[in-house]
C-alpha cells in the first residue's frame, strides 16, 4: 500500500482546503429578466420567472 512519507502539515492541509472546500459560497445571482438578486437554481421572487419563462405570477 502506498503511504505519505510526510505528514501534511496544517498549513499545507488547509492551503489546500481553502481553494475548493469553501463552506460559505456566494449564493446570490442577478435575475436575468428583472435583475433583482435571486438565489441560483430558484425562481425569481420579484419576477416569477425561472429559465426564461414565467413560472408564477407576482402580484405587484
Ligand atoms: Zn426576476
Amino acid at each position: 500500500m502506498a503511504v505519505p512519507k510526510r505528514k501534511t502539515s496544517k498549513a499545507r492541509r488547509d492551503q489546500r482546503r481553502a481553494s475548493s472546500y469553501r463552506l460559505n459560497k456566494v449564493t446570490i445571482q442577478e435575475c436575468p429578466n428583472c435583475h433583482e438578486p435571486k438565489l441560483p437554481h430558484r425562481v425569481c421572487k420579484a419576477c416569477g420567472y425561472y429559465d426564461g419563462k414565467e413560472i408564477i405570477k407576482v402580484e405587484d
